[in-house]
C-alpha cells in the first residue's frame, strides 16, 4: 500500500500545455523519432549552450552511448564518484571497463575531489565521469584541466544539472560528452527520456548512429524520401526517444527557467531556516555555494546528519508526519555487484561512505511552498531534539 504523502519528495508540474502537445502528436499520426525530436534537440542546444544535443530514451542510455562513442571498453578504467546513482558505474561495467571510485571533496561538497581523482589516474584510465550532485556543478574547470593534461576524456553525468552553468558555459558542455535525464523526478520531465550533449562533431555522429542500431539513415529520413537504404558501421542499440516524449520535453524545457527559479527560492528558504539544525551538528550540502540564477539547478536539498542514527530518526519522524524523504545515494562500492575483489581502495573513500550513511534528501519541487519547507524542517528539528534510544 502506498502512503498518501502530505509533502512528497518531488512532483511533476504539468498543465494543459503538456496535454495539448502530446495530443497534437497523437493526432499527427507520426509517433516515432521525427520532427518533434529534431526540434527538441535544436531547442536544447539553444538552452544548454552546447553544439550538439542528441535525444535518447534515458539518461542511462546517454551514459552508455557516451562511453561507447569514446571507445571505452575492456582493459580501460573510468574514474567516477562513489556518491552517484548507479547508472554510470553500471554502464562502465556494461562496456567491459572497470569503474574506479574517487572520493568527494567534503561532506558539504559531495562532488568529485579533483586531487583524489588525480591520485587514481593510471595508464589504463580512459575517462573521468563528473556528476553535478543535486544540481551543483562539480569542479569542472579543474577536472577538465586535469583530463587534458593526462589526455583522458571528461564525461558529465549532468542528470541533476539541467539549466545550470559555470562561467557562462552550460553543464554538459564542459566535458567531451554530457548526459541528461528527463525521468519523472528530474527538473524537466518526459517520463523516460534523456539527452546527450557534445561539442565534437564526430562524437555526435557516433552517438546518433549508436542510438539507432548503428544505422546510417533513419526511418524518418526514408519517410521524407531522403534515403532508401542504409549501412551499419558498428553494432548499436535502440535508444531512441519518441515524438510524444519529445513534444512533452519541449514544453517542459520552455518552463525550465521558471521551475529552476522556484527551486532556487525554496533552497534559499531551507538555508535561511537551517540554523537550529546546524547548532545540533547538521550540515546542509552546498551551504555556501552561489545561488544566483543558473549557478545551480537546485535538483535536490541534501542534508547531512551528525550520525546515521540521527538521520534514520529524522526519516522516521518525517514519515510519521507524512513527509517523504530519501537518500541520494547508497554507497556504490557496498552493492553486491561492486563489492567483490580487492577492497583496500574502498577504505580510501571515507568521506563518500560517511556521506552516504548520514545524508537525507528533503522535499524540493516547483509547486512546493515556503510553509512546507518550514514543516519539513520542524519535523527534522523535533527528531534531533528527541533523545536517541541507546543501542
Ligand atoms: C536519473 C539519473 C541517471 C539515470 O537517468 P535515467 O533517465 O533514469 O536512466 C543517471 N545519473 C544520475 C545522477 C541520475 O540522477
Amino acid at each position: 500500500m502506498s502512503i498518501d504523502w502530505e509533502i512528497p519528495l518531488s512532483d511533476v508540474s504539468f498543465d494543459e500545455r503538456e496535454s495539448k502537445a502530446v495530443l497534437g502528436v497523437l493526432r499527427s499520426g507520426w509517433l516515432t523519432m521525427g520532427g518533434q525530436v529534431q526540434t527538441f534537440e535544436e531547442e536544447f542546444v539553444e538552452a544548454a549552450g552546447c553544439r550538439h544535443a542528441i535525444a535518447v530514451s534515458s539518461g542511462t542510455a546517454g551514459l552508455h552511448l557516451a562511453l561507447l562513442a569514446l571507445d571505452i571498453g575492456p582493459g580501460d578504467e573510468v574514474i567516477q564518484p562513489a556518491v552517484n546513482f548507479i547508472a554510470s558505474a553500471n554502464m562502465t561495467l556494461a562496456v567491459g571497463a572497470a569503474p574506479v571510485f574517487a572520493d568527494i571533496t567534503a561532506l558539504e561538497t559531495p562532488t568529485l575531489d579533483p586531487g583524489d581523482v588525480e591520485r587514481r589516474i593510471t595508464s589504463r584510465t580512459k575517462a573521468v565521469v563528473a556528476m553535478h550532485y543535486g544540481g551543483f556543478p562539480a569542479d569542472v574547470a579543474r577536472l577538465r584541466e586535469l583530463c587534458r593534461a593526462h589526455d583522458i576524456a571528461l564525461i558529465e553525468d549532468a542528470c541533476h544539472a539541467v539549466g545550470a552553468e559555470v562561467e557562462g558555459a552550460g553543464m554538459g558542455s564542459w566535458g567531451a560528452i554530457g548526459a541528461f535525464s528527463f525521468f519523472s523526478n528530474k527538473n524537466m520531465v518526459t517520463g523516460e527520456g534523456g539527452m546527450v550533449t557534445t561539442g565534437d562533431d564526430s562524437l555526435a555522429d557516433s552517438v546518433r548512429r549508436l542510438r539507432s542500431h548503428g544505422m546510417t539513415t533513419l526511418t524518418w529520413d526514408r519517410h521524407k524520401g531522403h534515403a532508401y537504404s542504409y549501412d551499419v558501421l558498428r553494432p548499436g542499440f535502440n535508444y531512441r526517444i519518441d515524438e510524444l516524449r519529445a513534444a512533452l520535453g519541449r514544453v517542459q524545457l520552455g518552463k525550465l527557467a521558471e521551475f529552476n527559479d522556484r527551486r532556487r527560492k525554496l533552497m534559499e528558504a531551507y538555508r535561511e531556516r537551517f540554523a537550529p539544525l546546524e547548532e545540533r551538528g547538521w550540515m546542509l550540502a552546498f551551504r555556501d555555494a552561489p545561488l544566483w540564477p543558473r549557478a545551480s539547478s537546485c535538483h535536490l536539498c541534501a542534508a547531512v546528519a551528525p550520525s546515521r542514527e540521527v538521520r534514520d530518526a529524522a526519516q522516521r519522524e518525517l514519515k510519521s508526519r507524512r513527509i517523504q524523504s530519501s537518500l541520494h545515494y547508497p554507497f556504490i562500492p557496498a552493492f553486491s555487484a561492486f563489492s567483490e575483489g580487492d577492497e583496500a581502495w574502498r577504505e580510501t573513500l571515507t568521506r563518500s561512505e560517511a556521506f552516504c550513511e548520514r545524508e537525507i534528501t528533503l522535499p524540493l519541487f516547483p509547486a512546493m511552498t515556503e510553509s512546507m519547507v518550514e514543516r519539513v524542517l520542524e519535523g527534522v528539528v523535533t527528531s534531533a531534539k528527541t533523545r536517541q534510544p541507546s543501542r
